[in-house]
């Protein structure tokens, strides 16, 4: 990997810049240790600093960071919600952390967890089985594809070879299908923001293997039309996948599998807490009707008639596709927060997210072309660049929102407050949005300048990525 210009990633003014620790001292540490030798090196690149050198690095990092923690983080489609720290405690359980090789007698408790996490999930999404396997959204939309294969398969229908998605649909959706192996056909949404259903009746026939949809939809909007298009999918002979990722809208009030779908991923880490992106990793079960319970993932978990829970391996089962039961932690706190929440608490969070995205995209002064909302809105940054008006939103002290996508709104501001958010949060929130709204182009372009680190080269970040203290050098 080349060496990359070391400016771009720093801020222009040098002192708020944090030395790495490999910067602040460049000790050898000789290690001594009772391994053999051919297993040991003599000696290790090891910064030496005090306790308290090391503390303050870290916290000064931490609060040059910006989280759920810090403020709003209304970044749409991603449903970065408060992650309640009692979810937290409940992970850090010693009991939460059994070695999953375990035999199933040693670890009922466990077993106990994932059957009824598989259980909750199922009640939520309108599912008749679940897997907790696969280790985020995407990876769910992958083994969604993997069980829509085994089941045309089975019956027979192996030629089925397309898989239709809506252009405003997120890209891990494309991603997912093609990676399966199937051809993808993108249909145009409509006007109104929602599948054109002519659109769709035109892309449907005898290969057609599945509709991946979400609902709402990216837009934030209600695809009303849903139980005439689960019934078109359904009458070409192919299945119906929802993606899970705005299920915050729908929570404990409406259910994928009453309204036709056939299998859905949840994104556990949108939708019940817990943090993701850089804040850490997320899961994404993915559930099923009873037609495709015997292609779930192994293992899967069931209680017996004894009362026991065992692992089992479903008769048809596409195999593996993650270690385990997936990403245990998170599952637990996404099992705490359900748990904890209750049926109540759950359709009062979706109340209340729709009710903060409503109440915030009334107050904010760009163009908000489309409607009604449910859990996010997406407004138009007009005449002002998507991209500028998110560095600018720093310099106000708020997470910017999505921008840019989806593209069927120029220049789009997606923007999800979720329900965590209070009235004085969101007044904040529209405040930053309508500064930034007046601003002149050069204030947008100069963008962010109260920030820690100044606006940074993002085409070399992503293409020269520096992952390692040893590209200093
Ligand atoms: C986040 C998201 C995904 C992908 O989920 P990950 O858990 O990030 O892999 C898929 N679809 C939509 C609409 C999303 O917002």
């Amino acid at each position: 990997m080349e060496f990359y210009d070391q400016a771009a990633y720093r801020q222009t003014d040098d002192e708020q810049y944090e030395p790495l620790l490999a910067e602040k001292d460049e000790t050898t540490t000789e290690v001594e240790s009772s391994l053999p030798d051919e297993l040991t090196r003599d000696e290790l690149e090891l910064p030496s600093l005090a306790e308290p050198e090391l503390a303050r690095h870290y916290v000064r990092l931490s609060q040059q960071n910006y989280g759920v923690d810090s403020g709003p983080y209304p970044l749409g489609s991603c449903t970065m919600k408060y992650n309640p720290r009692f979810t937290e405690d409940v992970a850090a359980l010693d009991a939460a952390s059994v070695h999953p090789d375990r035999s199933a007698e040693s670890v009922q408790g466990t077993l106990k967890l994932q059957h009824d996490l598989q259980d909750y999930l199922g009640r939520i999404g309108g599912m008749d089985a679940v897997t907790l396997q696969p280790p985020a959204g995407a990876a769910g939309e992958f083994a969604g594809i993997l069980l829509a294969d085994a089941y045309h398969e089975a019956n027979g229908e192996g030629h089925r070879d397309e898989v239709v998605i809506p252009d405003a649909a997120h890209g891990t959706n494309f991603a997912s299908a093609a990676l399966g192996g199937y051809d993808v056909v993108e249909i145009p949404s409509g006007d109104d923001g929602r599948v054109d259903l002519d659109a769709l009746d035109a892309a449907l026939g005898e290969n057609t293997a599945a509709l991946m949809l979400t609902n709402p939809n990216t837009l934030g909007l209600f695809e009303r039309d849903i139980e005439r298009i689960a019934d078109m999918v359904h009458d070409a002979g192919g299945l119906l996948y929802y993606d899970g990722a705005n299920l915050n809208a729908l929570l404990g009030r409406a259910r994928p599998g009453d309204m036709g779908f056939d299998i859905m991923h949840f994104n556990v880490h949108k939708t019940f807490a817990t943090p993701h992106g850089g804040g850490g990793p997320g899961a994404g079960p993915v559930g099923v009707t009873e037609d495709l319970a015997d292609f779930l993932p192994e293992p899967h978990v069931r209680e017996t008639e004894s009362g026991k829970y065992e692992r089992y391996t479903p008769e048809q089962s596409v195999g593996k596709v993650h270690g385990f039961a997936g990403n245990w932690l998170v599952l637990i706190k996404a099992f705490a927060y359900i748990d904890r929440l209750g049926d109540d608490g759950l359709s009062d969070a979706s109340a209340k997210a729709v009710l903060n995205a409503n109440y915030l995209a009334e107050q904010v002064e760009y163009d908000v072309p489309l409607g009604p909302f449910h859990h996010e809105f997406v407004a138009s940054a007009g005449e002002q660049d998507a991209a500028d008006v998110a560095k600018r939103m720093l310099d106000y002290g708020v997470h910017p929102p999505t921008t840019k996508w989806p593209e069927l709104v120029d220049e789009a501001l997606m923007t999800e407050p979720t329900e965590v958010e209070t009235k004085e949060n969101l007044d904040d929130l529209a405040d930053a949005f309508n500064a930034v709204a007046a601003d002149d182009a050069a204030t947008l372009e100069s963008a962010p300048n109260r920030t820690t680190a100044r606006r940074i080269d993002q085409t070399s970040a992503a293409r020269n990525p520096r992952l390692s203290w040893h590209d200093l050098d």
